[in-house]
């Protein structure tokens, strides 16, 4: 039984690591953005409210996302734990999270700025599943950072239901370092109230998924 969080910038690949590892933990992988985009879908008055913030790129008040995220920890699915990916990302948020219950571990993810950049730029996104792929190829031999592209096998079309690849607007790099800037603004309370907790635990990005989910399972069973 394990509830984990992970934290970490736009690009850290935090969806993807959440996503691989909820499943070789048996615990679900919790993804607020996922949850307001269900709800948005459902037209819910809870999606109503959020889609006005979400299409402006805005974080969503805090007391909408505690909610959905409050129902969705209760269901009988997360007893033996949970993933959280995308939340919490205000120090608010963070304190309702400790009413509603008791975080085991929070993993924050580490990859340099202009990595971060440089990956971002590369990304590719199916507009139709919404799929990800990277086209830069980093090799970095004085950081120890090598992630090759994740190319679909034909150029611009996706692997998995043959939609369009895209760039996403705000994977350009003028975006890109304005989220970011927001992301460390506002988790860097985050970060400093985990590590009074004691339950931070900082894990260095350098490789491709392959390689860094087994490492991350490591670090999590160490406990
Ligand atoms: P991204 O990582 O690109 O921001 P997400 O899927 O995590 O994408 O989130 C999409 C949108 O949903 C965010 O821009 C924000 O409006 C909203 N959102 C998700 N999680 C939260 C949260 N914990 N607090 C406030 N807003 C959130
Ligand atoms: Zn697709």
């Amino acid at each position: 039984m394990v509830k984990i969080i992970f934290l970490g910038p736009p690009g850290s690949g935090k969806g993807t690591y959440s996503s691989r590892i909820g499943p070789e933990l048996v615990i679900p992988h919790i993804s607020t953005g996922d949850l307001l985009r269900n709800e948005v879908k459902g037209d819910s008055e809870l999606g109503k409210k959020a889609a006005e913030y979400m299409n402006k790129g805005n974080l969503v008040p805090d007391d909408l996302v505690i909610e959905i995220l409050k129902k969705r920890v209760e269901k009988p699915d997360c007893e033996r734990g949970f993933i959280l990916d995308g939340f919490p990302r205000t120090l608010n948020q963070a304190k309702a999270l400790d009413k509603i219950t008791n975080i085991d571990m929070v993993i924050n993810l580490y990859l340099p700025d202009d990595i971060l950049i440089t990956k971002l730029s590369g990304r590719r996104v199916c507009r139709n599943c919404g799929d990800n792929y990277n086209v830069t190829d980093i090799k970095d031999d004085e950081r120890g950072i090598y992630m090759a592209p994740l190319l679909p096998k034909k150029e611009g079309v996706c692997d998995k239901c043959g939609g369009e690849l895209y760039q996403r607007d705000d994977d350009k790099p003028e975006v890109i370092k304005e989220r970011l800037e927001v992301y460390y603004q506002k988790t860097k309370s985050l970060i400093d109230y985990y590590t009074e907790k004691g339950i931070l635990k900082q894990f260095n990005v350098n490789a491709v998924p392959d390689i860094m989910v087994p490492k991350i399972l490591k670090l999590i069973r160490s406990g």
